[in-house]
């Protein structure tokens, strides 16, 4: 039985005094959230102080994205020994505004992949279609190259220590979400493609739903048997709409 997991991603938002006062509210309701593993990535600036409020607690931390090398001159980027130092769990890797705003490829994602778990990070990989390769019927085709380059790089032996998220680049900060069926449809997808090479990776591997979840839509998304839980954007900037989507993997 895979545990559902729910993730917030923060983007590039955030400030000493919003940080706070948002996990100030969600240290106080997490006693309420009982099976649902929680983790929150914040801008990389920002995780000390994270790390520093979260400890103790029930709610981990992760990166949104992590150099592919592990030290060096490599001016601007930051090393996942530096991640592990902070105590992170995850590393978002492949997230598509990271794909498309700053071209990072299918080869480029699997190297940072492969760069969190050298240093025993677990990478949350995202993969998904745009709108106009969803139109043009080409979405599993999509994501069974982003996937490859993973498989081909690190083996499918390394999904078991992975979380994949699949999300559709329409629905991400759209208010567009995939309804529970299109989503469970690629998510099984996923699984197939993975249980083809190893079965027993297919049935371990946490896979995340992510676009425009919201309180009213996560129940019925959770419910179904290939979603794991959820990758959240904007929903996880606001407690109590975070809360409501971690309790419904309840
Ligand atoms: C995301 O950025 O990973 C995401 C899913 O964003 P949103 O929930 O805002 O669509």
């Amino acid at each position: 039985m895979r545990q559902t997991l729910v993730v917030g991603n923060w983007k590039m938002n955030g400030s000493r005094a919003d940080n706070a006062a948002l996990l100030a509210g969600l240290k106080a309701g997490i006693a309420t959230i009982k099976k649902t593993a929680v983790a929150v990535c914040p801008p990389f600036v920002y995780l000390s102080e994270v790390a520093t409020a979260l400890d103790g607690t029930p709610i981990a931390w992760g990166s949104q994205n992590i150099s592919d090398q592990l030290s060096g001159a490599f001016t601007g980027e930051i090393a996942g020994s530096m991640l592990k130092e902070v105590g992170c769990t995850y590393a978002i890797v492949g997230h598509s505004e990271r794909r498309s705003i700053y071209k990072e490829s299918d080869a480029d994602v699997a190297k940072k992949f492969a760069a969190a778990r050298k240093i025993g990070l677990i990478p949350i990989l995202c993969v998904g279609e745009l709108l106009e390769e969803r139109e043009q019927g080409i979405t599993e085709q999509v994501i069974g190259r982003q996937l490859d380059a993973v498989i081909a790089l690190e083996g499918v032996a390394a999904l078991s220590d992975a979380v994949i998220a699949y999300e559709p680049v329409w629905a991400i900060g759209t208010g567009k979400t995939a309804s529970p069926e299109q989503a469970q449809d690629v998510h099984a997808f996923i699984r197939r493609k993975i249980a083809a090479l190893d079965k027993a990776v297919s049935e371990r591997v946490q896979i995340l739903y992510g676009g425009s979840v919201k309180g009213s839509n996560a129940k019925e998304l959770f419910a179904k048997p290939d979603i794991d839980g959820g990758l959240i954007g904007g929903a996880s900037l606001i407690v109590d709409d975070f809360l409501n989507i971690c309790s419904a993997g309840e």
